[in-house]
Protein backbone atom coordinates (compact mmCIF):
# COMPACT_ATOMS: atom_id res chain seq x y z
CA UNK A 1 0.00 0.00 0.00
CA UNK A 2 1.21 3.31 -0.68
CA UNK A 3 1.36 5.64 1.83
CA UNK A 4 2.02 9.01 2.48
CA UNK A 5 4.21 10.60 5.21
CA UNK A 6 4.45 14.70 6.79
CA UNK A 7 5.61 14.98 9.69
CA UNK A 8 2.47 17.98 11.35
CA UNK A 9 0.15 14.62 10.76
CA UNK A 10 1.70 11.68 10.97
CA UNK A 11 1.25 8.45 8.01
CA UNK A 12 -1.86 7.20 6.55
CA UNK A 13 -2.88 4.98 4.23
CA UNK A 14 -3.66 6.18 1.14
CA UNK A 15 -7.21 5.86 0.57
CA UNK A 16 -7.44 7.94 3.77
CA UNK A 17 -5.32 10.39 2.54
CA UNK A 18 -7.35 10.68 -0.59
CA UNK A 19 -10.35 11.66 1.06
CA UNK A 20 -8.28 14.59 2.75
CA UNK A 21 -7.14 16.14 -0.07
CA UNK A 22 -7.19 15.04 -3.66
CA UNK A 23 -4.75 13.78 -6.03
CA UNK A 24 -1.80 15.35 -6.57
CA UNK A 25 -0.20 15.66 -9.69
CA UNK A 26 2.31 12.78 -9.02
CA UNK A 27 -0.28 10.66 -7.32
CA UNK A 28 0.81 11.11 -4.36
CA UNK A 29 -1.29 13.05 -1.37
CA UNK A 30 -0.72 15.60 1.12
CA UNK A 31 -2.89 14.97 4.08
CA UNK A 32 -1.89 18.49 5.85
CA UNK A 33 -3.89 21.49 5.67
CA UNK A 34 -0.83 23.53 7.13
CA UNK A 35 0.38 26.69 5.17
CA UNK A 36 3.72 28.13 6.25
CA UNK A 37 4.49 31.91 5.53
CA UNK A 38 8.13 30.37 4.00
CA UNK A 39 9.92 27.41 2.98
CA UNK A 40 13.38 27.53 3.40
CA UNK A 41 15.39 24.82 1.64
CA UNK A 42 18.54 24.34 3.39
CA UNK A 43 20.39 25.45 6.28
CA UNK A 44 23.70 26.07 5.58
CA UNK A 45 25.69 29.37 5.43
CA UNK A 46 22.54 31.36 3.54
CA UNK A 47 19.47 28.88 4.59
CA UNK A 48 20.70 29.49 8.30
CA UNK A 49 20.74 32.81 7.98
CA UNK A 50 17.01 33.03 6.05
CA UNK A 51 15.32 31.02 8.38
CA UNK A 52 17.12 33.34 11.65
CA UNK A 53 16.23 36.48 9.93
CA UNK A 54 12.20 35.66 8.94
CA UNK A 55 11.57 33.53 11.98
CA UNK A 56 13.26 36.22 14.27
CA UNK A 57 11.00 38.80 12.47
CA UNK A 58 7.38 36.41 13.41
CA UNK A 59 7.22 34.12 10.21
CA UNK A 60 5.91 30.94 10.62
CA UNK A 61 8.51 29.03 8.65
CA UNK A 62 9.37 25.48 7.30
CA UNK A 63 13.46 24.80 6.90
CA UNK A 64 14.14 21.61 4.81
CA UNK A 65 17.33 19.75 5.12
CA UNK A 66 18.40 16.91 3.12
CA UNK A 67 20.21 14.97 5.43
CA UNK A 68 20.45 14.54 9.47
CA UNK A 69 21.00 16.91 12.64
CA UNK A 70 24.33 17.80 12.79
CA UNK A 71 25.34 16.86 16.44
CA UNK A 72 28.05 18.54 17.58
CA UNK A 73 28.69 16.29 20.69
CA UNK A 74 28.27 13.14 18.56
CA UNK A 75 29.36 14.13 14.92
CA UNK A 76 33.03 16.31 16.08
CA UNK A 77 35.90 14.12 16.97
CA UNK A 78 38.49 16.86 16.79
CA UNK A 79 40.30 16.08 19.96
CA UNK A 80 40.97 12.80 19.92
CA UNK A 81 44.84 12.24 18.27
CA UNK A 82 45.16 10.20 15.34
CA UNK A 83 46.15 6.53 16.98
CA UNK A 84 42.90 6.99 19.11
CA UNK A 85 40.73 6.59 15.96
CA UNK A 86 40.62 3.14 14.49
CA UNK A 87 41.74 3.76 10.67
CA UNK A 88 44.34 6.87 11.66
CA UNK A 89 41.60 9.36 10.57
CA UNK A 90 41.81 8.08 7.60
CA UNK A 91 38.13 6.52 8.13
CA UNK A 92 36.97 3.04 7.61
CA UNK A 93 38.06 2.20 3.85
CA UNK A 94 34.96 0.57 3.51
CA UNK A 95 32.52 3.33 4.50
CA UNK A 96 31.60 3.73 0.96
CA UNK A 97 30.52 0.33 -0.05
CA UNK A 98 27.57 0.43 -2.27
CA UNK A 99 26.93 4.20 -2.26
CA UNK A 100 25.85 5.67 -5.25
CA UNK A 101 28.72 8.52 -5.26
CA UNK A 102 32.03 6.54 -4.30
CA UNK A 103 34.50 9.33 -4.13
CA UNK A 104 35.87 11.25 -0.62
CA UNK A 105 36.01 14.46 -0.02
CA UNK A 106 39.29 15.83 1.05
CA UNK A 107 40.19 18.05 4.07
CA UNK A 108 36.36 17.74 5.70
CA UNK A 109 35.11 14.73 5.52
CA UNK A 110 37.85 11.80 8.06
CA UNK A 111 37.58 10.01 10.58
CA UNK A 112 37.05 13.15 12.95
CA UNK A 113 33.58 14.07 11.16
CA UNK A 114 32.46 11.38 9.34
CA UNK A 115 29.80 11.50 12.18
CA UNK A 116 26.51 9.64 11.38
CA UNK A 117 26.74 10.18 7.61
CA UNK A 118 27.22 14.04 7.09
CA UNK A 119 28.03 13.59 3.60
CA UNK A 120 26.20 13.22 0.31
CA UNK A 121 26.98 10.09 -1.15
CA UNK A 122 23.86 8.27 -1.90
CA UNK A 123 23.07 11.14 -4.87
CA UNK A 124 25.44 10.59 -7.87
CA UNK A 125 25.97 13.25 -10.56
CA UNK A 126 27.48 13.55 -14.07
CA UNK A 127 29.60 15.44 -16.00
CA UNK A 128 29.97 16.14 -19.52
CA UNK A 129 33.01 14.69 -21.33
CA UNK A 130 36.03 16.72 -20.76
CA UNK A 131 34.57 18.07 -17.40
CA UNK A 132 36.12 16.73 -14.12
CA UNK A 133 33.97 18.79 -11.54
CA UNK A 134 35.06 17.89 -7.94
CA UNK A 135 31.28 18.11 -6.06
CA UNK A 136 31.78 17.94 -2.41
CA UNK A 137 28.72 17.84 -0.32
CA UNK A 138 27.48 18.08 3.45
CA UNK A 139 24.19 16.77 3.72
CA UNK A 140 23.73 17.44 7.61
CA UNK A 141 22.30 20.48 8.89
CA UNK A 142 24.38 23.18 9.03
CA UNK A 143 25.96 22.05 5.60
CA UNK A 144 29.36 23.14 4.47
CA UNK A 145 29.33 25.68 6.71
CA UNK A 146 30.26 23.06 9.78
CA UNK A 147 33.60 22.46 8.27
CA UNK A 148 34.18 25.84 6.41
CA UNK A 149 38.08 27.96 5.91
CA UNK A 150 36.15 30.78 7.71
CA UNK A 151 38.19 33.69 5.64
CA UNK A 152 35.60 36.44 5.13
CA UNK A 153 36.55 39.16 3.37
CA UNK A 154 34.29 42.35 1.95
CA UNK A 155 33.81 42.14 -1.90
CA UNK A 156 34.33 46.06 -3.56
CA UNK A 157 33.24 47.82 -6.47
CA UNK A 158 36.62 46.59 -8.07
CA UNK A 159 34.21 43.78 -8.10
CA UNK A 160 30.64 44.67 -8.56
CA UNK A 161 32.04 46.78 -11.93
CA UNK A 162 34.50 44.44 -13.46
CA UNK A 163 32.30 44.45 -15.92
CA UNK A 164 32.74 48.18 -16.87
CA UNK A 165 36.46 48.15 -16.13
CA UNK A 166 37.60 45.13 -18.38
CA UNK A 167 33.92 44.62 -20.64
CA UNK A 168 33.99 40.57 -19.69
CA UNK A 169 30.63 39.26 -18.17
CA UNK A 170 27.72 41.49 -16.07
CA UNK A 171 27.83 44.49 -13.27
CA UNK A 172 26.64 43.19 -10.11
CA UNK A 173 22.96 44.68 -9.66
CA UNK A 174 24.22 46.97 -6.50
CA UNK A 175 27.37 48.66 -5.71
CA UNK A 176 29.39 48.54 -2.50
CA UNK A 177 27.32 52.11 -0.69
CA UNK A 178 24.48 50.00 -0.46
CA UNK A 179 26.11 46.48 0.33
CA UNK A 180 28.36 48.03 3.39
CA UNK A 181 25.90 47.87 5.63
CA UNK A 182 25.08 44.47 5.45
CA UNK A 183 28.60 43.05 5.30
CA UNK A 184 28.50 45.42 8.53
CA UNK A 185 25.45 43.67 10.27
CA UNK A 186 26.91 40.26 8.89
CA UNK A 187 30.39 40.80 10.60
CA UNK A 188 28.74 41.69 13.95
CA UNK A 189 26.35 39.01 13.89
CA UNK A 190 29.31 36.61 13.20
CA UNK A 191 32.59 37.63 14.37
CA UNK A 192 35.33 38.56 12.07
CA UNK A 193 38.35 38.89 13.05
CA UNK A 194 40.72 41.46 11.11
CA UNK A 195 42.50 44.44 11.07
CA UNK A 196 42.04 48.19 9.33
CA UNK A 197 44.08 47.97 5.85
CA UNK A 198 42.91 50.40 3.37
CA UNK A 199 43.59 48.58 0.32
CA UNK A 200 41.46 48.98 -2.74
CA UNK A 201 40.15 45.71 -3.49
CA UNK A 202 39.48 45.58 -0.05
CA UNK A 203 37.17 47.44 1.74
CA UNK A 204 37.62 47.57 5.78
CA UNK A 205 34.52 45.93 7.82
CA UNK A 206 34.13 45.70 11.47
CA UNK A 207 36.10 43.58 13.22
CA UNK A 208 37.59 41.79 16.34
CA UNK A 209 40.74 41.74 17.46
CA UNK A 210 42.95 39.83 14.90
CA UNK A 211 44.39 36.39 15.13
CA UNK A 212 47.64 36.18 16.44
CA UNK A 213 50.88 35.46 13.65
CA UNK A 214 52.78 32.68 13.51
CA UNK A 215 56.13 32.65 13.40
CA UNK A 216 56.18 31.91 9.85
CA UNK A 217 53.68 34.62 9.30
CA UNK A 218 56.56 36.78 9.97
CA UNK A 219 59.42 36.01 8.06
CA UNK A 220 57.09 35.85 5.08
CA UNK A 221 55.85 39.27 5.19
CA UNK A 222 59.30 40.04 5.25
CA UNK A 223 59.94 38.70 2.51
CA UNK A 224 56.56 39.52 0.26
CA UNK A 225 57.94 43.44 1.37
CA UNK A 226 60.86 42.64 -0.67
CA UNK A 227 58.70 41.41 -3.91
CA UNK A 228 56.38 44.00 -3.62
CA UNK A 229 53.40 41.84 -2.38
CA UNK A 230 51.29 42.95 0.86
CA UNK A 231 51.03 39.95 3.10
CA UNK A 232 48.44 40.87 6.22
CA UNK A 233 46.18 39.63 8.56
CA UNK A 234 43.14 37.76 6.55
CA UNK A 235 39.64 38.56 7.50
CA UNK A 236 39.03 35.55 9.88
CA UNK A 237 35.04 34.56 11.12
CA UNK A 238 36.97 32.85 13.56
CA UNK A 239 36.66 34.61 17.63
CA UNK A 240 39.47 35.88 19.15
CA UNK A 241 37.26 37.32 22.16
CA UNK A 242 33.64 36.05 23.13
CA UNK A 243 31.08 37.64 20.86
CA UNK A 244 27.53 37.34 21.05
CA UNK A 245 27.18 35.22 23.75
CA UNK A 246 30.02 32.23 21.96
CA UNK A 247 33.33 31.75 23.64
CA UNK A 248 36.36 32.92 22.49
CA UNK A 249 38.74 30.15 20.51
CA UNK A 250 40.78 28.16 22.35
CA UNK A 251 43.49 27.64 19.45
CA UNK A 252 43.05 24.09 19.33
CA UNK A 253 44.15 24.34 15.88
CA UNK A 254 40.76 22.11 14.66
CA UNK A 255 38.38 23.52 12.91
CA UNK A 256 37.80 22.10 9.68
CA UNK A 257 36.74 19.21 11.46
CA UNK A 258 33.84 21.37 13.27
CA UNK A 259 33.94 23.14 16.46
CA UNK A 260 33.18 21.81 19.70
CA UNK A 261 32.43 24.81 21.44
CA UNK A 262 31.21 27.44 18.57
CA UNK A 263 33.86 29.77 19.02
CA UNK A 264 33.64 30.24 14.67
CA UNK A 265 30.15 30.82 12.82
CA UNK A 266 28.61 27.82 11.90
CA UNK A 267 24.85 27.56 11.39
CA UNK A 268 24.71 24.23 13.96
CA UNK A 269 26.18 27.13 16.79
CA UNK A 270 24.45 30.39 15.56
CA UNK A 271 21.70 30.70 13.36
CA UNK A 272 19.72 27.20 13.63
CA UNK A 273 19.41 27.71 17.28
CA UNK A 274 18.69 31.60 17.11
CA UNK A 275 15.69 30.38 14.76
CA UNK A 276 14.62 27.50 16.85
CA UNK A 277 14.60 30.16 19.81
CA UNK A 278 11.68 31.73 18.83
CA UNK A 279 9.13 28.97 18.14
CA UNK A 280 8.62 29.75 15.10
CA UNK A 281 10.22 27.07 13.21
CA UNK A 282 9.88 23.38 11.59
CA UNK A 283 12.99 21.93 10.75
CA UNK A 284 12.64 18.91 8.89
CA UNK A 285 15.66 16.79 8.26
CA UNK A 286 16.25 13.60 6.11
CA UNK A 287 14.43 15.74 3.16
CA UNK A 288 15.52 15.55 -0.38
CA UNK A 289 13.80 18.59 -1.99
CA UNK A 290 13.24 17.44 -5.53
CA UNK A 291 10.91 20.28 -7.15
CA UNK A 292 9.41 23.46 -6.36
CA UNK A 293 5.51 23.30 -7.05
CA UNK A 294 3.68 26.15 -8.43
CA UNK A 295 0.12 26.97 -9.31
CA UNK A 296 -2.17 27.29 -11.56
CA UNK A 297 -0.33 30.98 -12.15
CA UNK A 298 3.09 29.32 -12.10
CA UNK A 299 4.26 30.80 -9.25
CA UNK A 300 5.54 28.89 -6.03
CA UNK A 301 2.84 26.66 -4.07
CA UNK A 302 5.51 25.01 -2.10
CA UNK A 303 8.08 21.84 -2.72
CA UNK A 304 8.28 17.99 -3.04
CA UNK A 305 10.76 16.31 -1.06
CA UNK A 306 11.87 12.50 -0.97
CA UNK A 307 11.56 11.24 2.58
CA UNK A 308 14.88 9.22 2.95
CA UNK A 309 13.84 6.91 5.42
CA UNK A 310 10.45 6.31 3.67
CA UNK A 311 11.41 7.03 -0.11
CA UNK A 312 8.01 8.66 0.02
CA UNK A 313 7.56 11.94 -1.83
CA UNK A 314 5.72 14.55 0.28
CA UNK A 315 4.68 17.87 -0.48
CA UNK A 316 5.20 21.16 1.70
CA UNK A 317 3.16 24.39 1.43
CA UNK A 318 4.20 28.23 1.72
CA UNK A 319 3.10 30.95 0.49
CA UNK A 320 7.10 32.15 0.05
CA UNK A 321 9.66 29.52 -1.03
CA UNK A 322 13.46 30.68 -0.30
CA UNK A 323 16.11 28.35 -2.16
CA UNK A 324 19.64 27.76 -0.27
CA UNK A 325 20.71 24.68 -1.31
CA UNK A 326 24.42 25.76 -2.22
CA UNK A 327 24.58 27.57 -5.52
CA UNK A 328 24.62 24.39 -8.01
CA UNK A 329 22.34 22.16 -6.01
CA UNK A 330 19.75 25.29 -6.47
CA UNK A 331 20.10 25.25 -10.14
CA UNK A 332 19.48 22.01 -9.96
CA UNK A 333 16.39 21.79 -7.78
CA UNK A 334 14.88 24.88 -10.55
CA UNK A 335 15.61 22.89 -13.77
CA UNK A 336 13.85 20.11 -11.97
CA UNK A 337 10.96 22.18 -11.26
CA UNK A 338 9.23 21.68 -14.36
CA UNK A 339 4.96 22.61 -15.41
CA UNK A 340 2.93 23.89 -17.75
CA UNK A 341 4.47 27.44 -17.26
CA UNK A 342 8.34 26.39 -17.18
CA UNK A 343 8.77 23.62 -19.28
CA UNK A 344 12.69 24.02 -19.20
CA UNK A 345 12.71 25.05 -15.01
CA UNK A 346 10.86 27.10 -12.90
CA UNK A 347 12.13 30.84 -13.64
CA UNK A 348 13.93 30.11 -16.55
CA UNK A 349 11.98 32.19 -19.48
CA UNK A 350 15.25 33.29 -20.50
CA UNK A 351 17.22 30.34 -20.92
CA UNK A 352 19.98 31.79 -18.35
CA UNK A 353 19.09 28.92 -15.45
CA UNK A 354 22.15 26.79 -14.78
CA UNK A 355 24.60 29.35 -17.05
CA UNK A 356 27.74 31.25 -15.84
CA UNK A 357 29.06 28.28 -13.76
CA UNK A 358 32.52 30.03 -11.91
CA UNK A 359 34.67 28.78 -9.99
CA UNK A 360 38.07 29.45 -7.63
CA UNK A 361 40.72 27.81 -9.29
CA UNK A 362 42.99 26.97 -6.60
CA UNK A 363 46.13 24.89 -6.15
CA UNK A 364 49.69 25.23 -5.03
CA UNK A 365 52.06 27.46 -6.86
CA UNK A 366 54.93 26.62 -4.31
CA UNK A 367 55.69 24.82 -1.24
CA UNK A 368 58.86 24.54 0.93
CA UNK A 369 61.08 25.07 3.74
CA UNK A 370 62.41 27.92 5.38
CA UNK A 371 65.92 26.22 6.71
CA UNK A 372 66.25 29.71 9.05
CA UNK A 373 63.73 27.55 11.24
CA UNK A 374 65.70 24.60 11.59
CA UNK A 375 66.37 23.31 15.29
CA UNK A 376 63.98 25.35 16.30
CA UNK A 377 61.72 24.43 19.05
CA UNK A 378 58.06 24.29 18.23
CA UNK A 379 55.77 26.68 19.57
CA UNK A 380 52.41 26.47 20.28
CA UNK A 381 50.96 28.49 17.31
CA UNK A 382 48.54 26.14 15.44
CA UNK A 383 46.46 28.85 16.06
CA UNK A 384 43.56 27.80 13.00
CA UNK A 385 43.87 24.60 10.84
CA UNK A 386 43.41 27.39 7.97
CA UNK A 387 43.33 31.06 7.08
CA UNK A 388 45.31 33.51 9.63
CA UNK A 389 47.35 36.05 6.66
CA UNK A 390 47.09 36.41 3.13
CA UNK A 391 47.96 38.04 0.14
CA UNK A 392 44.75 40.05 -0.62
CA UNK A 393 44.69 40.85 -4.36
CA UNK A 394 47.63 43.91 -5.71
CA UNK A 395 46.90 43.23 -9.54
CA UNK A 396 45.22 45.39 -12.32
CA UNK A 397 44.44 47.80 -9.33
CA UNK A 398 45.29 51.02 -11.16
CA UNK A 399 44.90 49.76 -14.32
CA UNK A 400 42.36 46.45 -15.35
CA UNK A 401 44.92 45.45 -17.65
CA UNK A 402 48.16 46.09 -15.76
CA UNK A 403 48.67 42.14 -16.21
CA UNK A 404 48.74 39.87 -18.54
CA UNK A 405 45.42 38.90 -17.05
CA UNK A 406 42.56 40.67 -16.50
CA UNK A 407 41.17 40.99 -12.61
CA UNK A 408 42.93 39.76 -9.96
CA UNK A 409 44.23 36.73 -7.47
CA UNK A 410 44.79 36.18 -4.01
CA UNK A 411 46.87 33.70 -2.06
CA UNK A 412 47.13 31.95 1.47
CA UNK A 413 50.19 30.49 3.15
CA UNK A 414 50.33 27.42 5.45
CA UNK A 415 52.33 26.07 7.47
CA UNK A 416 53.40 26.28 11.32
CA UNK A 417 53.25 24.05 14.09
CA UNK A 418 49.96 22.03 13.28
CA UNK A 419 49.53 18.83 14.85
CA UNK A 420 50.08 17.10 11.72
CA UNK A 421 53.18 17.37 9.23
CA UNK A 422 51.76 18.46 6.33
CA UNK A 423 54.69 18.66 4.13
CA UNK A 424 55.29 14.57 4.80
CA UNK A 425 53.96 13.77 0.80
CA UNK A 426 56.29 16.82 -0.02
CA UNK A 427 59.68 14.31 1.17
CA UNK A 428 60.73 11.69 -0.63
CA UNK A 429 61.61 8.31 1.07
CA UNK A 430 60.35 5.70 3.42
CA UNK A 431 60.87 3.74 6.66
CA UNK A 432 62.92 5.65 9.29
CA UNK A 433 65.45 7.82 7.46
CA UNK A 434 61.89 9.35 6.31
CA UNK A 435 60.50 9.91 9.34
CA UNK A 436 63.58 11.50 10.70
CA UNK A 437 63.45 13.70 7.85
CA UNK A 438 60.01 14.73 8.70
CA UNK A 439 60.90 15.15 12.41
CA UNK A 440 64.45 17.04 11.00
CA UNK A 441 61.92 19.60 8.74
CA UNK A 442 59.35 20.17 11.60
CA UNK A 443 57.83 23.03 11.59
CA UNK A 444 59.68 24.70 8.79
CA UNK A 445 57.27 23.39 6.02
CA UNK A 446 55.10 26.29 4.57
CA UNK A 447 53.20 26.33 1.58
CA UNK A 448 51.14 28.92 -0.77
CA UNK A 449 47.54 28.10 -2.08
CA UNK A 450 46.14 30.33 -5.32
CA UNK A 451 43.13 32.18 -4.95
CA UNK A 452 42.26 32.66 -8.87
CA UNK A 453 39.01 33.41 -9.78
CA UNK A 454 37.24 32.31 -13.20
CA UNK A 455 35.64 34.04 -15.33
CA UNK A 456 31.94 33.83 -17.06
CA UNK A 457 32.25 31.32 -20.16
CA UNK A 458 28.81 30.21 -22.41
CA UNK A 459 31.02 26.71 -22.28
CA UNK A 460 31.08 26.59 -18.61
CA UNK A 461 27.21 25.62 -17.03
CA UNK A 462 25.02 22.65 -15.30
CA UNK A 463 22.34 21.11 -17.44
CA UNK A 464 20.10 17.80 -16.18
CA UNK A 465 21.32 14.77 -17.92
CA UNK A 466 18.54 13.58 -19.88
CA UNK A 467 19.72 9.83 -19.11
CA UNK A 468 20.31 9.37 -15.65
CA UNK A 469 18.45 9.45 -12.77
CA UNK A 470 19.31 9.37 -8.75
CA UNK A 471 18.55 6.39 -6.23
CA UNK A 472 15.48 8.69 -5.83
CA UNK A 473 14.64 8.85 -9.13
CA UNK A 474 15.24 12.72 -9.44
CA UNK A 475 17.09 13.33 -13.02
CA UNK A 476 20.92 14.06 -12.14
CA UNK A 477 22.93 17.59 -12.70
CA UNK A 478 25.11 17.30 -14.93
CA UNK A 479 28.42 19.64 -15.15
CA UNK A 480 30.19 21.41 -17.81
CA UNK A 481 33.49 23.22 -17.38
CA UNK A 482 37.03 24.02 -18.08
CA UNK A 483 39.46 26.67 -16.53
CA UNK A 484 39.76 29.34 -19.00
CA UNK A 485 43.07 31.54 -20.15
CA UNK A 486 42.51 34.17 -17.86
CA UNK A 487 43.01 31.66 -15.02
CA UNK A 488 45.66 30.07 -16.32
CA UNK A 489 47.60 32.84 -17.04
CA UNK A 490 46.90 33.88 -12.90
CA UNK A 491 48.18 30.60 -12.18
CA UNK A 492 51.67 30.65 -14.68
CA UNK A 493 51.68 34.23 -12.73
CA UNK A 494 51.45 33.00 -8.94
CA UNK A 495 54.21 30.40 -9.84
CA UNK A 496 56.75 33.09 -11.07
CA UNK A 497 55.85 34.96 -7.83
CA UNK A 498 56.21 32.36 -5.28
CA UNK A 499 60.12 31.71 -7.14
CA UNK A 500 60.51 35.40 -5.94
CA UNK A 501 59.31 34.89 -2.43
CA UNK A 502 60.92 31.79 -1.38
CA UNK A 503 64.21 33.26 -2.81
CA UNK A 504 63.29 36.57 -0.99
CA UNK A 505 62.75 35.28 2.20
CA UNK A 506 65.35 32.75 2.35
CA UNK A 507 63.35 29.64 1.87
CA UNK A 508 63.89 26.84 -0.16
CA UNK A 509 61.36 25.47 -2.50
CA UNK A 510 60.60 21.89 -3.08
CA UNK A 511 58.35 22.14 -5.88
CA UNK A 512 55.23 23.09 -7.15
CA UNK A 513 51.66 21.55 -8.28
CA UNK A 514 52.12 20.85 -12.04
CA UNK A 515 48.48 21.27 -12.24
CA UNK A 516 46.13 23.66 -10.49
CA UNK A 517 43.54 21.90 -8.20
CA UNK A 518 40.07 20.26 -9.96
CA UNK A 519 37.25 22.82 -10.38
CA UNK A 520 35.16 22.28 -7.62
CA UNK A 521 38.00 21.57 -5.48
CA UNK A 522 37.31 25.44 -3.70
CA UNK A 523 33.60 25.49 -2.93
CA UNK A 524 33.08 28.75 -3.86
CA UNK A 525 31.01 28.19 -7.02
CA UNK A 526 28.98 31.12 -8.32
CA UNK A 527 26.62 32.25 -11.03
CA UNK A 528 24.30 29.78 -11.78
CA UNK A 529 21.34 31.53 -11.35
CA UNK A 530 23.01 35.52 -11.42
CA UNK A 531 21.16 37.99 -10.48
CA UNK A 532 21.01 41.58 -12.39
CA UNK A 533 18.72 44.24 -13.38
CA UNK A 534 18.02 43.21 -16.78
CA UNK A 535 15.78 40.39 -16.68
CA UNK A 536 16.80 38.87 -20.19
CA UNK A 537 20.34 38.24 -18.60
CA UNK A 538 19.66 37.12 -15.17
CA UNK A 539 17.48 34.74 -13.47
CA UNK A 540 16.36 37.26 -10.31
CA UNK A 541 16.52 40.73 -9.95
CA UNK A 542 19.06 42.86 -7.38
CA UNK A 543 16.79 41.43 -4.11
CA UNK A 544 17.16 37.73 -5.62
CA UNK A 545 13.75 37.10 -6.30
CA UNK A 546 13.50 35.24 -9.41
CA UNK A 547 12.30 37.87 -12.19
CA UNK A 548 9.18 35.05 -13.52
CA UNK A 549 8.28 34.31 -9.88
CA UNK A 550 8.12 36.96 -7.60
CA UNK A 551 7.48 34.48 -4.61
CA UNK A 552 10.54 32.45 -5.31
CA UNK A 553 14.28 33.95 -3.50
CA UNK A 554 16.99 32.83 -3.45
CA UNK A 555 19.95 32.51 -0.81
CA UNK A 556 23.29 31.34 -1.97
CA UNK A 557 26.56 32.35 -3.66
CA UNK A 558 24.41 31.35 -7.93
CA UNK A 559 22.94 34.75 -8.00
CA UNK A 560 26.61 36.09 -7.76
CA UNK A 561 27.89 37.03 -11.28
CA UNK A 562 31.42 36.13 -10.76
CA UNK A 563 33.74 35.13 -8.22
CA UNK A 564 36.37 37.78 -7.01
CA UNK A 565 39.74 36.77 -5.37
CA UNK A 566 37.50 37.00 -1.90
CA UNK A 567 35.35 34.06 -0.51
CA UNK A 568 31.75 33.94 -0.71
CA UNK A 569 30.40 32.89 2.03
CA UNK A 570 30.59 35.91 4.75
CA UNK A 571 28.96 38.42 1.23
CA UNK A 572 26.38 35.24 1.33
CA UNK A 573 25.31 36.03 4.48
CA UNK A 574 25.10 39.80 4.12
CA UNK A 575 22.93 39.31 0.29
CA UNK A 576 20.79 36.60 2.45
CA UNK A 577 19.85 39.16 5.47
CA UNK A 578 19.14 41.76 2.41
CA UNK A 579 17.30 39.46 0.66
CA UNK A 580 15.15 38.36 3.41
CA UNK A 581 14.67 41.92 4.80
CA UNK A 582 13.76 42.91 1.17
CA UNK A 583 10.88 39.70 1.42
CA UNK A 584 9.88 41.47 4.91
CA UNK A 585 8.77 44.58 3.54
CA UNK A 586 6.95 42.60 0.63
CA UNK A 587 5.01 41.14 3.73
CA UNK A 588 4.47 44.36 5.37
CA UNK A 589 3.04 45.42 1.99
CA UNK A 590 0.91 42.98 1.38
CA UNK A 591 2.74 41.74 -2.17
CA UNK A 592 3.40 38.68 -0.27
CA UNK A 593 0.47 37.54 2.06
CA UNK A 594 0.78 35.69 5.49
CA UNK A 595 -0.37 32.43 5.36
C1 LIG B 1 36.93 22.80 4.27
C2 LIG B 1 36.18 24.00 3.77
C3 LIG B 1 36.81 25.25 3.77
C4 LIG B 1 36.09 26.38 3.33
N1 LIG B 1 36.67 27.61 3.46
C5 LIG B 1 35.95 28.73 3.22
C6 LIG B 1 36.47 30.01 3.55
O1 LIG B 1 37.57 30.16 4.08
N2 LIG B 1 35.70 31.09 3.29
C7 LIG B 1 34.49 30.98 2.71
O2 LIG B 1 33.85 32.01 2.46
N3 LIG B 1 33.97 29.77 2.38
C8 LIG B 1 34.66 28.64 2.65
N4 LIG B 1 34.13 27.41 2.38
C9 LIG B 1 32.87 27.34 1.63
C10 LIG B 1 31.66 27.53 2.52
O3 LIG B 1 31.49 26.44 3.35
C11 LIG B 1 30.45 27.71 1.62
O4 LIG B 1 30.64 28.90 0.86
C12 LIG B 1 29.16 27.89 2.38
O5 LIG B 1 28.95 26.85 3.29
C13 LIG B 1 28.03 27.95 1.38
O6 LIG B 1 26.82 28.14 2.06
P1 LIG B 1 25.49 27.52 1.47
O7 LIG B 1 24.40 27.81 2.44
O8 LIG B 1 25.31 27.96 0.08
O9 LIG B 1 25.79 25.94 1.40
P2 LIG B 1 26.01 24.89 2.56
O10 LIG B 1 26.59 25.55 3.75
O11 LIG B 1 26.71 23.73 1.99
O12 LIG B 1 24.53 24.46 2.92
C14 LIG B 1 23.68 23.85 1.97
C15 LIG B 1 22.52 23.21 2.70
O13 LIG B 1 21.55 22.79 1.78
C16 LIG B 1 21.12 21.49 2.09
N5 LIG B 1 20.65 20.88 0.83
C17 LIG B 1 21.37 20.66 -0.28
N6 LIG B 1 20.59 20.10 -1.23
C18 LIG B 1 19.36 19.99 -0.71
C19 LIG B 1 18.12 19.48 -1.19
N7 LIG B 1 17.99 19.03 -2.44
N8 LIG B 1 17.06 19.45 -0.34
C20 LIG B 1 17.16 19.93 0.93
N9 LIG B 1 18.30 20.43 1.43
C21 LIG B 1 19.38 20.47 0.62
C22 LIG B 1 22.32 20.82 2.70
O14 LIG B 1 21.94 19.74 3.52
C23 LIG B 1 22.93 21.98 3.49
O15 LIG B 1 22.35 22.07 4.77
C24 LIG B 1 34.78 26.25 2.82
C25 LIG B 1 34.17 24.99 2.81
C26 LIG B 1 34.85 23.88 3.31
C27 LIG B 1 34.13 22.56 3.35
S1 LIG C 1 40.79 26.64 16.89
FE1 LIG C 1 39.17 27.78 17.95
S2 LIG C 1 37.51 27.95 16.46
FE2 LIG C 1 38.91 26.33 15.71
S3 LIG C 1 38.02 24.42 16.55
FE3 LIG C 1 39.56 25.14 18.06
S4 LIG C 1 38.36 26.40 19.53
FE4 LIG C 1 37.08 26.13 17.68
Amino acid sequence: MQIFVNREVGVLPLQQARTRQGRSKRGLFSLTTKIYDAIVVGTGAGGGTAMKVLCEAGLKVCAINSGPRTDPAEDYRQHRQVYDLKFRGYGNPLRLEGKAHQEPYSVEESEYSEGRDLFEHDIAYSTAPGTDWYWKRCKATGGKANFWGRSSARFGDIDFKAADLDGIGENWPVDYAEISPWFSKAERYMGVASTIQNRPSNPDGEYLPPMPWRCIDYIIQKGAERIGVPYLPDRCAQLTVDHNNHPACHYCGNCSRGCDVGSFFSPTWFTIPDAEATKNLTLLTDALVRNVITDENGLARGVAYIDRGTRQEVEVYAKVVVLAASCVETAHIMLNSKSRHWPTGIANSNGQLGRNLCDHLYGSPGYGYLPKLLGQPATPDNIADSTVAWMPRWQNLKNPHEEKFIRGYSVYMGGGCGEFPGYYGQIEGFGSQFKRDIKRYYPTGIGALIQAPSLPSPTNYVDIDPDKEDIFGIPQLRFHFQWGQNELLMWEHSKRLMTDLFKAMGGEMWGMDDEPNRPGTSLHETGVCRFGNDSKTSVTNKWAQTHDVPNLYICDASIFPSPTDKTTTMPIIAFTMRTCDHMLNNFKQDIHKRA
